[in-house]
């Protein structure tokens, strides 16, 4: 399954979730740190250049 990352609008927490296409579509995401639901998506998924990190 596709992992998902996520960047907390509330306290920057940037956190994944491994979901499935439907869980991803249907679930709202919260924060695991303040457990608020103003996440935004990263979109870095599927590029494969992990090893490097700013
Ligand atoms: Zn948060």
């Amino acid at each position: 399954m596709p992992t998902y990352e996520y960047r907390c609008e509330a306290c920057d927490k940037e956190f994944s979730a491994i979901l499935s296409i439907d869980e991803h579509e249907l679930e709202e995401q919260t924060c695991p740190e303040c457990k608020s639901n103003r996440v935004a998506q990263l979109l870095s998924v599927f590029t494969a250049q992990t090893s490097r990190k700013s």
